[in-house]
């Protein structure tokens, strides 16, 4: 319900719209009552009596005979009988006024009304197709201005679901996974558009049709249209007893249906490996669980949606009967009360209890309309619930309130006591244990630092804490004194250039890949980078150069070529901190040599960062200092030849890992 407040505060916006389909509303609901309710009298006139005009004289002839009798009685009425007095006074003012509507009619109306009545009636079915065709116009026009409001406002939504999105930071991000989040951006709105839609356009319409219905109803007899409203609190039941049930349903199926986008990203995501290991099978068998899962959520839905409309349709049905037995005991037993109880005012006439009938069942149809949206409203606020807890989230990365103002790093990184833990449990449902424990650690301005260590040491968490992926559970970074978390992410990252052993290539030309880094970039300067990270000569031979489209996460070249290119888009960005996450693990020794010959003229005047494997002598050529990481801690630190000598250890650490990888 709070989610549903919250989108009225986007709706808002257009709010000129949303009041224009609401008078349409009103203008069709009016005429919704009026067709229904003008037809049975007049057809009633017109076969009873020669014409309207008769019947006007006729009436207004009656009316005028009684009120001189009324009055007649009431001069002969003593004045102490204050109570008789009374009841016949209230009778000639009702006449009275009946009389004044008459004479209105016949001399407004009547004179545009031909004398025959065949030509009478075909006046009253052309009025009736007019008013039809008005209907139509406004019930064409309010779905139009809704329709646009809904757009407008999901637009709107999805927007901030995506900023919010870009907002959080890598861990979080994580944990919900893409899947998550395309299902969010996609079916959940989706959900929440129908909703709207349907709140707009029928939730207002059908409600004023039924409204203009009964008010009719009430004003032909009020007695029987009350007894016909007293089924409403039983609808009320029905409504909350289905509306629960829908909603938790609903929100199983949404969930099976991100299990569902999981499978189809993790299948084609990675269709090679599917192939190659023929796990077809395997994944057919998850998809077809995830695709059953969803068939029983949507399946139960069917069903409480099928079981609500004729339930609800029944209890309209009962409602109508509650006015219309009593009703037609009133007509066939021309009498006016029941069980000494008082239903009308005189006997009714049968039209009265036609028009009645058709007065209430005209609110019926609403009703039964009614019914068959609340399915999908429930849909929507479980899908707004969700798409809302999205915007909601916040990054564990938050901007500082007063951020400093950033200059280019030019003398220290210093790490002090940083410990890092990620979030979760583990299978026993304790904490994880610390990825990263008390590491202190100072590098100059200018420095190459070789971060080397087993798998899982905390090499990679450790340099994701720079460009603040995530924050240190405990001790701080500074950055020439000032500590990270008092800079703005945007102006921190702006600084660092990064490329891991899985590049990431966007689906575009080179060009704009490497652009990237630096989007106000000359095309000048994207070929100089290219040529700093020698990757000119291979995007010259590709037929359409720079303008060549990498396919998907960059499929249509080598892993070499992938790594150049994202060298050339840290290069552009000419950071004044360098990091490299294994970026030479996955190529080949002729692509590493060019890597780290590329290296070589790039890392002056920058501070480096190296994660690696391999420490061949050109590397060590490279490297001013080796750090050894061990179980989230910095075992050692010193240049290669230092480390050899005082940490006998760790170099045959080091010797290992150079030989196992030359080997490999
Ligand atoms: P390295 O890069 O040295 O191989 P990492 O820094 O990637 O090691 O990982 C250090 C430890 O943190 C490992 O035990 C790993 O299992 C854990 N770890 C890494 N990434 C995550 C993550 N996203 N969620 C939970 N644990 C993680
Ligand atoms: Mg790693």
């Amino acid at each position: 319900m709070q989610n549903f407040l919250r989108i009225s505060s986007y709706i808002l916006r257009y709010r000129k719209l949303v009041g224009l389909s609401i008078v349409c509303a009103i203008v069709v609901s009016l005429f919704w009552a009026l067709n229904l309710s003008i037809a049975f009298p007049v057809v009633k006139v017109l076969f009873q009596n020669d014409s309207l005009h008769e019947f006007v004289d006729q009436e207004i002839e009656g009316l005028q005979a009684s009120i001189r009798e009324d009055e007649l009685a009431l001069a002969n009425i003593p004045h102490q009988d204050v109570k008789q007095r009374a009841k016949i006074q209230y009778q000639v003012g009702e006449e009275s006024r009946q009389l004044l509507l008459l004479t209105r009619i016949r001399n407004s109306v009547l004179p545009h009304v031909p004398r025959d009545k065949f030509d009478t009636m075909a006046v009253i079915l052309l009025v009736l197709l007019a008013a039809t065709l008005l209907k139509g116009l406004f019930i064409y026009y309010q779905e139009m201005l809704v329709g646009s409001v809904v757009q407008l406002t999901v637009n709107a939504i999805r927007q901030d679901c995506f900023r919010a999105a870009l907002k959080l930071d890598s861990q979080t991000l994580s944990s919900i996974g893409t899947s998550t989040l395309m299902s969010r951006m996609t079916n959940d709105i989706e959900q929440m558009t129908n909703a709207i839609k349907v709140f707009g356009v029928t939730l207002v319409r059908e409600p004023l049709k039924a409204s203009a219905c009964t008010a009719l109803a009430f004003y032909v007899n009020w007695r029987l249209a009350l007894l016909s409203v007293t089924m409403v609190p039983l609808l009320g039941l029905v409504f909350n007893f289905f509306g629960r049930r829908l909603r938790r349903a609903s929100h199983r199926t949404m969930e099976s249906m991100a299990r569902i986008y999981d499978c189809i990203a993790e299948t084609f995501g990675s269709a090679r490996i599917v192939m190659a290991f023929s796990g077809f099978r395997k994944h057919r068998k998850k998809f077809l669980q995830a695709n059953r899962d969803y068939y029983v959520g949507s399946m139960k839905i069917v069903r409480l949606g099928a079981l609500s409309r004729p339930i609800s349709e029944i209890m309209g049905v009962l409602g109508v009967f509650a006015a219309l037995g009593p009703g037609a005991y009133l007509v066939l037993r021309e009498t006016d009360s029941i069980l000494g109880i008082k239903l009308a005012t005189a006997p009714m006439s049968i039209a009265e209890l036609a028009t009645l009938y058709a007065l209430l069942a005209g609110t019926l149809d609403p009703v039964r309309k009614l019914s068959s949206v609340f399915e999908q409203i429930k849909r929507g606020m479980a899908g707004s619930d969700r798409v809302f807890s999205l915007i909601d989230m916040r990054t564990a990365v938050p901007e500082p309130k007063s951020p400093r103002v950033m200059i280019p790093h030019q003398s220290l990184i210093s790490l002090r006591n940083v410990s890092f833990r990620y979030d979760g449990t583990d299978v026993e449902g304790s904490l994880r244990p610390l990825a990263l424990r008390n590491v202190s650690l100072d590098v100059k301005f200018g420095e190459v630092v070789a971060v080397v260590g087993g798998n899982g040491s905390g090499k990679s968490t450790l340099l994701s804490l720079l460009p603040r992926f995530m924050d240190p559970v405990e001790g701080q970074i500074l950055i020439d004194g000032v500590d990270i978390r008092e800079l703005r992410t945007q102006d921190l990252r702006s600084q660092i250039g990064l490329v891991t052993q899985e590049t990431f290539l966007f689906n575009d030309t080179i060009f704009e890949n490497i652009r990237y880094g630096n989007p106000s970039a000359t095309r000048e300067m994207v070929v100089e980078a290219a040529n700093r990270a020698q990757a000119a000569g291979f995007i010259s031979q590709l037929p359409d150069g720079f303008e060549t489209i990498v396919g998907e996460k960059g499929g249509k070249l080598s892993g070499g070529q992938r790594q150049r290119i994202a060298l050339a888009r840290a290069i552009i960005r000419n950071p004044s901190i360098l990091i490299l996450d294994e970026a030479t693990s996955a190529v080949d020794s002729q692509s590493e040599d060019v890597i780290h010959a590329v290296l070589k003229s790039f890392s002056v005047n920058r501070t480096v960062f190296i994660i690696t494997h391999s420490l061949s002598s050109a590397f060590l050529d490279l490297v001013t200092r080796v750090v050894v990481m061990d179980q989230g801690q910095i075992v050692a630190t010193g240049t290669y030849d230092e480390l050899v000598r005082t940490a006998p250890a760790y170099s045959r650490l080091l010797q290992a890992e150079t030989t196992h990888f030359r080997a490999a």
